[in-house]
């Protein structure tokens, strides 16, 4: 499933308000959790909200902390 970028520049920090940065595992892939395609990374909370199925999930409660 692919995911619209142009979408995903408007999403920002639930938290900070910031603009978040993608991340679509690289170097972190072997650590995004099962079913999670991509995240979208906040570095001033160290938050990572997942993107399940296409669809960002901007909620805290969902978000991983980043070590
Ligand atoms: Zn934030």
């Amino acid at each position: 499933m692919t995911i619209d970028s142009r979408l995903l520049d408007t999403l920002v920090c639930p938290i900070c308000k910031v603009p978040l940065k993608t991340s679509r595992g690289g170097e972190a892939e072997a650590a995004l959790p099962e079913g999670v395609e991509a995240e979208l990374v906040c570095p001033a909370d160290r938050l990572a909200f997942p993107i399940k199925d296409g669809i960002a999930r901007m909620l805290v409660d969902e978000a991983r902390s980043l070590a």
